[in-house]
């Protein structure tokens, strides 16, 4: 099939070079025109395992391009993805527009009919709000309005492991107002469903909002973990073995157990909040996902005083050297769009400590965000050396088993925060170190 994708970001370039993987011919549109010449020179703007070799290769056979041009894109489509960034506005609703501005645009420039398809994640109702400016355009051009279908196709994949997540999806949900669409798409992902047809087709509603209702389960599940752990620190308990406990349950089942330093990146907390928003303007309170939400929140801040409270026994933050490890939200990426690190370093930094960071992908871009007001070094063992202690905030798996005795002799004080409980704290203590985790006695 011909394929156009509308914003080449993290979800439009997996999405164009996987279709395109499977045969289709693809062009990804971006209004970003730096982004699209860095592709156009080889280069990927992102940081995602396996990308690279899927995206090399289908441009080798001539099977992905690149244009800021979207007649270029829209030309021979039969198919146009709206894979644009749906940010919260200033009360956290989805800001659409970004997806609207694009609808436009197709209106605006399509010469022949299409399937319009948001992948974008987006609140109940935009699908329609897109066909409407694209019929809206059509009308001013005088184009028949069956020229454009419409379809929700919202993306699962997750950031770390994108690829593989959209070449072996656990599920392609699909809504439509029509059985053929359905068809179409359930043909255009067959290639990627082999073993098992995993297709859900639904009515455009109920895709839109599974996509809000999947994130805010998975948000949940971690903030109740969070919330957890601070019983288990006060009450002698382990958060491992209450997850252990609880994961075994194949009711519960173990993923998304884990406590840590709360959750950021560029889904939960806005479509969270997005959630949140959705039900107040339909007068139904989620009120649990608020709970969540603001869990998180006074998690983070948890996590924060924890650190605080190490430094005002000895003397306050000013003038201490901290080492961070890992600036991603997570492993594996190097997306920091709402990292539990930059608000740590950014209150470091305001506290007067110097702050010494190191991530394995994402120093770029915590770079962006915090500038010179970090010191961003190139090993994690550069950042150590004096340092008063050492925040682990990402769970990279280079951060795992590193070489304690090589760390106790270059840090000025032994001391270690593991945002990820990553390390042992007996073997810790026992090595001399002064550790605190999360939820571990
Ligand atoms: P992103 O910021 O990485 O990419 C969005 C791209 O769209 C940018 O390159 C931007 O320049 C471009 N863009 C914006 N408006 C445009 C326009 N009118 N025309 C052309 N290009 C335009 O965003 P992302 O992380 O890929 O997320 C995209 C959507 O997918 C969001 O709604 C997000 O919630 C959802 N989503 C993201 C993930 C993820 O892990 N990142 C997973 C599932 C769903």
């Amino acid at each position: 099939m011909k394929i156009a994708i509308i914003g080449t970001g993290y979800v439009g370039l997996v999405t164009g070079a996987c279709l395109a993987d499977a045969g289709n011919a693809v062009c990804c549109v971006d209004k970003n025109a730096q982004k699209i010449d860095h592709l156009k020179q080889g280069h990927i703007p992102i940081y995602e395992p396996g990308l690279e070799e899927v995206v090399k290769h289908n441009e080798d056979e001539g099977r992905l391009a690149y244009t800021t041009n979207l007649d270029q894109a829209l030309e021979e489509a039969t198919i146009c993805f709206i894979c644009v960034d749906t940010p919260p506005d200033g009360d956290g609703k989805a800001d659409l527009t970004n997806v609207l501005a694009a609808a436009k645009e197709i209106g605006q420039k399509m010469k022949s009919p299409k399937v319009v398809i948001t992948k974008s994640t987006v609140p109940v109702g935009t699908t329609f709000k897109v066909k409407e400016s694209i019929q809206t355009e059509l009308a001013k051009r005088g184009v028949d309005a069956t020229w454009v279908d419409v379809a929700s196709n919202p993306e699962f994949l997750k950031e770390g492991s994108a690829v593989e997540d959209f070449m072996k999806p656990d599920r392609v949900i699909v809504g439509t107002e029509r059985e053929e669409i359905a068809e179409m798409l359930h043909q255009l992902y067959a290639p990627f469903m082999r073993k098992r047809d995993r297709f859900l087709a639904m009515d455009v509603a109920s895709s839109e909002l599974s996509k809000y209702a999947a994130n805010a389960m998975l948000a949940t599940r971690i903030s109740f973990m969070n919330e957890l752990s601070q019983l288990c620190e006060r009450t002698g308990a382990n958060v491992t073995h209450v997850r252990d406990a609880l994961g075994t349950d194949p009711r519960i089942g173990p993923d998304f157990l884990y406590a840590g330093l709360g959750y950021g990146g560029s889904c939960f907390p806005k479509d969270m909040k997005a959630l949140i928003q959705l039900g107040r303007e339909y007068h139904i309170p989620m009120t649990i996902a608020a709970s969540a939400d603001e869990a998180n929140d006074n998690h983070r801040n948890w996590f924060w005083q924890k650190v605080n409270a190490h430094f005002e026994t000895s003397g306050g933050l000013a003038g201490k050297k901290v080492a961070v490890w890992g600036v991603a939200f997570k492993a594996n990426t190097d997306d920091v769009r709402c990292a539990p690190s930059l608000t740590l370093m950014d209150k470091l930094a305001a506290a007067g400590a110097t702050v010494l960071a190191f991530d394995p992908a994402a120093i770029k871009n915590g770079q962006k965000v915090l500038g010179d007001r970090v010191t961003w070094c190139s090993t994690g063992y550069d950042c150590i050396d004096g340092a008063d202690a050492l925040i682990v905030c990402t769970e990279w798996r280079e951060f795992r088993s590193p070489d304690f005795d090589k760390l106790k002799a270059s840090m000025n004080a032994p001391v270690i925060f593991d945002g990820r409980n990553l390390y042992n704290p007996k073997t810790m203590r026992a090595l001399g170190f002064t550790y605190t985790s999360v939820g571990r006695p």
